[in-house]
């Protein structure tokens, strides 16, 4: 034992007195919520074109690039009295399983048409595993001004080229 080693106690309080007197990092969660980095990987939202439409077209590109097999979709095809996305196909049945999902945003780097993004939501706990698999239609982003739900013709110009022009401008 050192001569000075008495000291060490003495030493160990003074970091436990200077402490108390600090700002608390910690957050009351959930009563207090502090807001994500912007690019937060999140609960996934399949988005709409301006006029309503879906941009899923349903080509099962980003269930085959999850690594957790968490993603499952099966198009269906459109047509001119019942049509769902601008595109010939669109997904029918889509199907994310948060008990799978790692949150990586593999698929979304997949998708072709920028369908399939991530939001900043983050509270995805829930008291049953049915509850945490998310269907198209919790997925799907709410309709915004001017958006009409589906079934309903494209309402974006009058040719395909103008759809995705307009489409994109406005999207
Ligand atoms: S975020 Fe990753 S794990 Fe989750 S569904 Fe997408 S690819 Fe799969
Ligand atoms: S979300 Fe994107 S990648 Fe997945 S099926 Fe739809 S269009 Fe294809």
């Amino acid at each position: 034992m050192g001569a000075t080693d008495w000291l060490n106690p003495i030493k160990g309080f003074g970091v436990t007195f200077h402490h108390m007197f600090k700002k608390p990092v910690t957050v009351n969660y959930p009563e207090e919520k502090r807001p994500t980095a912007p690019r937060f990987h999140g609960r996934h939202q399949l988005n709409r074109w301006p006029d309503g439409l879906e941009k899923c077209v349903g080509c099962e590109l980003c269930a085959w690039a999850c690594p957790a097999d968490a993603i499952y979709v099966e198009g269906g095809d459109n047509t001119d009295s019942e049509r769902y996305s601008p595109g010939e196909r669109y997904g029918r049945v889509y199907q994310i399983n948060y008990l799978r999902c790692i949150l990586c945003g593999l698929c979304i780097e997949a998708c072709p048409t920028r369908a399939l993004t991530m939001t900043n939501e983050y509270e995805l706990a829930d008291s049953s595993r049915e509850s945490l698999i998310y269907t198209k239609e919790m997925l799907l982003a709410p309709l915004g001004p001017g958006m009409e739900q589906p079934p309903h013709p494209m309402r974006l110009g009058e040719s395909e080229e103008d759809y995705y022009r307009l489409g994109q401008s406005n999207g």
